[in-house]
Parts: C-alpha cells; structure tokens; sequence
C-alpha cells in the first residue's frame, strides 16, 4: 500500500530537530530538481556541497547499478574490491598512505580525533592530549566532534563534554601560539570555514599553523568534508594552500550523495590503530565505495578541476552585477564553488529570508550563518544553469530588498 505523505507529515512523525522547507522535492537530473508540484529549481544547493556533479550522474547512476547486482555488504570481516580500489585512487591521489572508511564527516572526524589522541599518548605519554580547534568551526554531531566544533549552541546542553578542548579564533596566530604547547596532540582545522560563514585562511595563517604544529609535535589535522573532492578547483583544499596536514577527513561530495566518509593518514601514525581499537560496521561498504571510486574517477580530472574555476568567476561577476543593483553584500568570499554572499550592515541577520525569497524564485541556496548566503552548486553546473540560477536570485534579492 502507497501511502500518501505531505510535508504536514513531517510535524507529525519526525523528531523536530529539523525545519524543513515547505517542498518536498521528488525528482533530480543534473543542476535541476522538480518538486512534488512538478515545479523546478535550480539547486545551487548541491544537498550541502554533497553532490558534487550533480543529481543522478548517468556515471554514478551506473556505479551503482552494477555494484548493486553484485554485492552490497560485508562488513569488516572481510575486505571487498571497491572499498580496495577507492583506497589505492585516493593514496595514489594525495599526501596519504593508509585510508580508513566510515559513513559520514563526523564520523571521520570521530576517527581522527581519537586517532591523534591515541598516537600522542602512545608516542608522547599520557599528558599529550590537548586539542586546539577554532571558533566557528563545524566538525560534526557526534559529541566530541560538537564538542571539537567551536559553537557553543550546538555542544551545549548535552553534560559534562570530553575534556581537554581549546578553541582560539580562526585566522589568529599569536592566539594559537598562546595556548599551543607539548601537550597539545593535535590542531583541527577546516582549510576553508564552511558552517562558519566560508572564511578562507590567510596564507601566513595556514603556513604558521604547520609550523607550530611541527614545533610542539602535534598532529595537524584538516577537515576536508566540505572543503574537499574539487570543492575548491583542487582536488583538495590543502593542495591549493601548499601545507600539507597529517590526517584529513572527507565525506559529503566523496560520494556525491551516497554516503560514505574516509580519513586519510599516514603509515606511521596509522601504524596506532591497531586490530579492534575502532571500527564501523558500514565503513568500507561496496556500495558506498563503489559509488565513490566512480566520483573521483570525474572529479580528479584537470577538466573538472579547471572547470570550477571558470564556474567561480562566472558565479561571482553575477553576484557583483546584482550587488551592484541592490547594495546588500559587503562582499563575495570563499574559493572555487564554495562562496559566500556576506550581508551588509542593513540586512545583516536575515540569510534566511534570501534562501526562502529563492526558493520562491525557484532557486536552492544555502545560508553559513545568519549574515551569509552560502552558493555550492554541483562542479559541473552547466554555464546555462548558472545563469538562469543567477536570474533567479536577481529576483530573489529584489523580493528581499523590497519588502
Ligand atoms: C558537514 C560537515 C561535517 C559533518 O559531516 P556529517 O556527514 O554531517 O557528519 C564535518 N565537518 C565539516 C567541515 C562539514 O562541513
């Protein structure tokens, strides 16, 4: 039996930590989504920078298919030829030597975290347990990636925390510099803010990160959830930057909507997972992996990587254009396709009422905050999407600007 669901359903049987907007989406292709109405959008969205080219890639679409006549689950008491596969690609493709897999970014970060914990205490002794990680930032839901994140409204109210968490701001070295010291076991960094607003670390920054890192022998670990997988025209975001981290974490656009996470290490400070101190009973699932290894076979191309690139200077010359007509962006920041409109003094607060207007103009966007307009289209967005997607706010800003 078929049962008929509206979004009034929502308030009816899900758990309210959501406040879902009032469309429920049925259908994707591309950089379009249809609703229940049949009414389309262009979705500059990407499900929160997860799919990164696009809805239903035929590519994808295949990937999964195919694994999804052969096989679809193990768990980890055996290995599987995707999750092989992908691992090599991505060893082959950065810093890393060894790759670990799990389902989502926070549970990358989870992995990462008690990683650096247990190679500093392991290496260093048991005072080694200090994290450093800056204010804004998001890590994730689980307790101690919230409790890493530095936004009090999403930790607090839990408990008692796990303990040994600092926070200084972004951007501000001689604050790490004060609270740095040996027993610090890591640094966690997003390379690129993302729910924090799309803040882009000054160079002098990420370098001086690295070295203090290095000085005071603690692991430096780079949060490429949202940054990573072409995000910002590199494959990730670290590259762009020339500093090179000691763990990163990926999910979102890895799978570009099928979901998996992965942390990627080195050998020697992987050698301290041993058998049976983490696991996951999905990670490593050939499906997800399946999916994966087919997402970066497009993304890690200099086509797709140059084409984020062109997308960005299309993407932002729209933005100044309208901007140039209603005045109520102080400016555009972020890198590659993960920019952010930051409101001006007159409407700071009010992102939201931009994402509602755009939806009403046909048209998903994402907020990074209360004062920014967050853009993560899929990397291959057609030049003819953009355009309309643009035309769209255009009417979406009037509308806001007006009332
Ligand atoms: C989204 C995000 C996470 C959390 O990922 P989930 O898959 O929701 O657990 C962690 N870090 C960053 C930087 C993110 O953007």
């Amino acid at each position: 039996m078929s049962v008929q669901v509206t979004r009034e359903v929502f308030d009816e049987v899900m758990v309210p930590n959501y406040a879902p907007a009032k469309i429920i989406p049925v259908r994707g292709a591309g950089s379009r989504v249809w609703d229940q109405e049949g009414r389309e959008y262009v979705d500059f969205a990407a499900g929160i920078a997860v799919s990164g080219l696009g809805h239903c890639h035929p590519k994808l679409v295949e990937a999964l298919k195919t694994q999804g006549e052969q096989l679809w689950h193990l768990s980890n008491v055996m290995t599987n030829e995707p999750a092989l596969r992908l691992a090599k690609k991505l060893v082959a493709a950065t810093f890393a030597e060894k790759i670990y897999f799990c389902n989502s970014g926070a549970e990358a970060n989870e992995a990462a975290l008690k990683l650096a914990r247990r190679y500093a205490i392991d290496t260093y002794g048991a005072h080694k347990t200090q994290i450093i990680a800056f204010t804004q930032a998001f890590h994730g839901r689980t307790f101690f990636t919230v409790s890493v994140g530095g936004q009090a409204c999403y930790s607090d109210g839990f408990g008692p925390k796990p303990g040994d968490i600092t926070h200084v701001p972004y951007n501000d070295l001689a604050a790490l510099e004060a609270v740095i010291s040996d027993n610090t076991c890591a640094v966690v960094m997003e390379p690129l803010q993302g729910e924090g607003g799309i803040i882009s670390p000054t160079d002098e920054f990420a370098k001086g990160v690295r070295a203090l890192c290095d000085k005071h022998k603690a692991l430096l670990v780079f949060d490429e959830v949202q940054s990573g997988m072409g995000r910002t025209g590199e494959l990730f975001a670290y590259m762009g930057l020339g500093v090179t981290p000691d763990i990163l974490t990926s999910a979102k656009a890895l799978g570009g909507g099928f979901p998996i996470g992965a942390m990627l290490t080195t050998t020697a400070i992987a050698a301290h997972f041993k058998v049976g101190t983490h696991g996951s009973t999905y990670g490593g699932n050939p499906l997800a992996c399946a999916v994966a290894e087919a997402v970066l076979d497009i993304i890690n191309t200099p086509q797709v990587l140059a084409g984020v690139k062109q997308r960005e200077q299309l993407i932002r010359q729209g933005l100044e254009a309208i901007n140039a007509k209603y005045h109520c962006f102080s400016e555009v920041r972020g890198k590659g396709l993960l920019l952010g409109a930051v409101l001006n003094e007159d409407f700071k607060g009010r992102s939201r009422d931009f994402l509602l207007a755009a939806i009403d103009q046909g048209l998903l966007v994402l907020v990074a905050g209360a004062s920014v307009v967050r853009f993560a289209p899929s990397l291959i967005v057609p030049e003819e999407d953009i355009r309309e997607g643009l035309a769209r706010f255009e009417k979406a800003v009037a509308q806001v600007v007006g009332a």
